[in-house]
């Protein structure tokens, strides 16, 4: 079975990735991060040739998102699109994830591995995993959600349950 493989990224490399870019941003105390400004904004400033895609539901069928590194571009559902500017949670989680894929991955750092026998790669080697730590670590970083209950988490960072219950137990 064919799987994609990434370049190494552990969860401490990932959260210095984030935090660096919080930084540059002036968001490092901001438990609410801008993720739909951001895609606009600030990926530009990152990334000149940076651009997105607004896609009909035909078009993009199933996919929420898909990210062209190659082609500079973040391809993104239309319903995804503005349920994320409404600030839905699992939306905003979309784009965040999309955007670690555009950063972190490019066909340079991605790969196609066979795997042998049943197992999956490991998780850091796994482009879909760094993605969605990326995601969280983006969200809710956990040095701004500690000591919060988990349904704080949820409306201050505007995260799922699911990522609020995983950032505040890592
Ligand atoms: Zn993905």
């Amino acid at each position: 079975m064919d799987q994609y493989v990434a370049n190494p990224m552990s969860r401490v490399k990932i959260r210095q990735v984030v935090t660096y870019i919080r930084k540059t941003f002036n968001l490092e105390d901001e438990r609410y991060f801008p993720v739909m400004p951001f895609l606009e904004f600030g990926m530009p400033q990152i990334d000149k040739k940076f651009n997105y895609e607004i896609r009909t539901m035909q078009e993009m069928g199933s996919c929420y998102g898909i990210t062209f590194p190659e082609e500079n571009l973040i391809a993104i559902r239309e319903d995804v699109y503005d349920r994320a500017v409404a600030g839905t949670p699992r939306d905003r989680f979309t784009i965040a994830h999309e955007i670690a894929h555009y950063l972190l991955h490019s066909p340079k750092t991605v790969a196609y591995a066979r795997a042998v026998g049943p197992q999956k790669v490991p998780a850091y080697l796994d482009p879909e995993w760094q993605a969605n730590a990326f995601a969280g670590e983006l969200l809710a970083p956990p040095q701004l959600i500690i000591g919060l209950e988990v349904s704080e988490v949820e409306r201050l960072c505007g995260v799922s349950r699911t990522v609020a219950e995983i950032q505040l137990n890592l």
